[in-house]
């Protein structure tokens, strides 16, 4: 029953070993996946608790003939004690952990191969699916004694989560959008990946000591506002106090989006002061075409007004997420257009730029930017007063940084 997180020592299937060596191919061929919005029906995954309202988990149990008050003991197991395995359930009869096995806790994710670097403070874990498609979360920790990788400051740890099985955006740059789009996950199946991170990090098998997730973040493989519904169902289990959910600041989860506008509104409505991140990339719709294909759907300034209104609902300070790329997006006059566009009232106070440097894709045509180049893109934006910061590149000999999530099913 459980999500095991530590090594299965299964390794990766040939099927798959080659689907990794054809999407490098692909994107050395300089070929582009079309983008597609929606994903194709298939299979869904089967019940689990982790997909279910506080309503439906009460309903469920009385289903299979047991008292409601199960509902909660249930819920505390998987949300408190991060416990996915009811064989230990010791305050439940054996007879009714194997029933509740049965019927609401199929095992959802199998860990493939953890991988980890940075002194064991970054853990990138590949997970197989019930159906055979593939996908991957990074743990991050932050600021641990003795670990110079772990940078400075605060001990405090980052998840970085996916929400679709591939990606439908055709983001050329982007590992995980060069593979296409297989289909979206459940909540259940996003749930899932961050219990077994908060286990692992409550358990202490991260060095740091025994510790919590601070962060969560949507900016693992998929486009989070294309799979909308399970998105707010994840988001609201990881808000909801114990027993009914994990307890999580909702200030401490960002979903990151590519632009759907009609998405960033909606979840502007939600009353959930969540962090908004968008990946901006280029200032200018040309270039922007290019390097986010959804650009030509919803453009450049429609996209910071429904940021910026975001802002206005929430209160909250949105990330403009841009790779610096050599040569291609990365000279001083687009920091400068950068600046123009982010404007509102005559100031930057809603927003803070997050420059990414690329990091390339196998064979890909693009590579990250100069130095000196990447500082006067930082100064420029400064001098205009923009808040800016140049993200590391943790997990990058791992393939676990931004955008190498290239895993696939064949
Ligand atoms: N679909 C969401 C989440 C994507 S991953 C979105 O587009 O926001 C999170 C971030 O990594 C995005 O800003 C994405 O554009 C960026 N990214 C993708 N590929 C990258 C690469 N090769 N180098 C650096 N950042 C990359």
């Amino acid at each position: 029953m459980t999500d095991q997180p530590t090594p299965t020592g299964e390794g990766l299937r040939a099927d798959e070993v080659s689907a990794y060596a054809a999407l490098e191919d692909r994107v050395r061929a300089g070929r582009t996946v079309p983008l597609t919005m929606a994903a194709q029906r298939r299979g869904k995954p089967p019940r689990h608790w982790l997909d279910l309202t506080g309503e439906q988990r009460r309903d469920a149990v009385t289903e299979l003939g047991l008292p409601a008050f199960r509902a909660d003991q249930i819920s505390r197991h998987l949300f408190e004690h991060l416990d996915v395995d009811p064989s230990g359930w010791t305050d439940l009869p054996a007879a009714d952990r194997t029933r509740v096995a049965e019927a609401f806790l199929p095992q959802l994710l199998t860990a493939v191969r953890p991988l980890s670097c940075d002194g064991g403070t970054t853990l990138k874990t590949l997970w197989r699916l019930y159906d055979g498609s593939l996908i991957e979360s990074v743990l991050m920790r932050y600021g641990v004694p003795g670990i110079r990788a772990s940078g400075s400051g605060r001990n405090r740890a980052t998840l970085c989560i996916s929400s679709q099985a591939g990606c439908g955006m055709a983001c050329p740059f982007c590992a995980t959008g060069q593979g296409g789009l297989q289909r979206n996950l459940s909540a259940a199946e996003i749930l899932a990946q961050v219990i077994a991170g908060a286990r692992l990090l409550r358990n202490g098998e991260i060095p740091g000591g025994p510790g919590r997730v601070n962060n969560i973040v949507f900016m693992g493989m998929g486009e989070p506002m294309a799979n909308y519904k399970a998105i707010m169902a994840t988001i609201r289990t990881l808000t909801a106090p114990a027993p009914r959910g994990l307890g999580i600041s909702a200030r401490g989860i960002t979903v990151s989006t590519v632009g759907l506008v009609p998405r960033i509104n909606q979840l502007a409505t939600e009353g959930l002061p969540v962090t908004l991140a968008v990946s901006l990339h280029a200032p200018d719709d040309e270039l922007r075409d290019e390097l986010c294909p959804i650009n030509t759907r919803w453009n450049v300034a429609e996209l910071v007004d429904a940021a910026h209104a975001y802002f206005v609902a929430t209160k909250r300070r949105v990330s403009i997420e841009y790779a610096l790329i050599r040569d291609v997006n990365d000279q001083v006059a687009r920091a400068e257009l950068l600046a123009d566009v982010l404007r509102r009232d005559g100031g930057h106070g809603w927003v803070h730029v997050n420059l990414i440097p690329l990091n390339p894709t196998p064979g890909s045509k693009w590579t990250a930017s100069r130095r000196r180049d990447e500082a006067a893109f930082v100064a420029a934006l400064e001098h205009r007063g923009v808040p800016v910061t140049v993200r590391d590149t943790r997990g990058r000999e791992i393939d676990g940084a931004c955008g190498q999530l290239a895993a696939q099913g064949a």
